[in-house]
């Protein structure tokens, strides 16, 4: 028997306990799954930041811990965590951010605003571009970013897209590391934003950077509010050099009624939906997690500590 503990929201549990016990079954696992295993009993630890187990010392026996986030910037300070951490990589929160990118991609693209806004009976046409005409620019090449990135390309959009290492992916012009980054910004009239929140993204669009990008540009940020500087972008919006933000992740969350996100009349606030874990999905790339593991195989979706993501 391979005890599971389920250490996360207890309103999460009644969603995912019977997602994963199906789960586990069809991965041919013989799990028993609880949220009070002790820790001397503890085989794998499933795992969301916003549960009471803060202190992992006593999980000797844990083979793996088992984020349910995506994110893991809450989960790889904790020093007491000493045991291989998996993120989430669920093919259901993939697709919800891949439909979320594309739509507010396309609002921009095709000028919705606009034409929600002139309802008033003026014929004034103005035709869009196509999509080929329109230079996106993705930062970060990860599991989502890629995911975007290859959707966008697949509608014609002219993709760009920023890493941290060098890559090579069809049809998107792949730049990579400090000096990739200028060339990624220059030409992009859609900034999209899916970077982890690690040290080294930290302000990665501040004053110098939002420069970079042509007058005009829109940036939608769905990674996370920590790449963003906010002084420098209210700044940006306020010049006219950023026309419009769509931001659905921030510093501070819920954000505060007071920000001046909420009332800005180019911005847009979504409440940090643009994906969410979904429990068929994940269920099953955990139970595939721990079948690897109890058969001697690398697991998937390690977090590099060092790294931070
Ligand atoms: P991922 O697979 O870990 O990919 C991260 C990407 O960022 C990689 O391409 C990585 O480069 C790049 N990167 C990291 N540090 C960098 C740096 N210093 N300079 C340049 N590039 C850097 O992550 P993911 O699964 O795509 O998720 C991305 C983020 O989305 C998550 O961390 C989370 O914050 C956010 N998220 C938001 C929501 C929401 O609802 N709003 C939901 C889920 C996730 P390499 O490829 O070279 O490693």
């Amino acid at each position: 028997m391979i005890n599971v503990l389920f250490s996360a929201k207890d309103t999460n549990w009644d969603e995912y306990s019977p997602a994963l016990r199906k789960a586990f079954t069809k991965a041919g696992l013989d799990c028993d799954l609880s949220r009070d295993h002790s820790p001397e009993t503890t085989d794998y630890i499933i795992y969301a930041p916003s549960s009471a187990l803060q202190d992992f010392t006593p999980y000797k026996r844990c083979k793996a811990v088992l984020s349910l986030w995506a994110g893991v910037e809450k989960i790889v300070s904790n020093k007491t965590l000493t045991q291989p951490l998996c993120r989430m990589v669920d093919p259901g929160l993939t697709q919800g951010m891949v439909e979320w990118v594309t739509g507010h991609t396309l609002r921009y693209h095709l000028g919705i605003d606009a034409n929600l806004a002139a309802q008033d009976g003026s014929w004034v046409q103005n035709v869009p571009p196509l999509a080929s005409e329109r230079p996106v620019t993705v930062l970060g090449l990860g599991q989502l970013g890629q995911a975007c990135a290859a959707t966008l390309a697949s509608l014609g959009f002219n993709v760009t897209g920023w890493s941290r290492r060098p890559k090579s992916i069809p049809v998107i012009t792949c730049e990579h590391g400090p000096d990739g980054l200028t060339q990624a910004l220059n030409s992009a009239e859609i900034l999209i934003t899916l970077l982890p929140n690690t040290p080294a993204t930290e302000s990665t669009m501040n004053a110098e950077t939002l420069a970079q990008l042509p007058k005009g540009a829109r940036i939608i940020n769905p990674g996370r509010g920590t790449l963003i500087d906010d002084t420098a972008l209210l700044n940006a919006l306020n010049t006219g050099h950023i026309a419009h933000a769509t931001l659905d992740v921030f510093r501070q969350e819920p954000l505060p009624a007071d920000n001046p996100y909420w009332t800005h009349p180019n911005v847009t606030v979504t409440p940090h939906i643009a994906a969410d874990t979904r429990a068929s999905t994940a269920a099953q790339v955990i139970a595939e997690n721990i079948h690897r593991a109890e058969s001697n195989q690398p697991l998937h979706h390690l977090v590099d500590r060092s790294a931070g993501y």
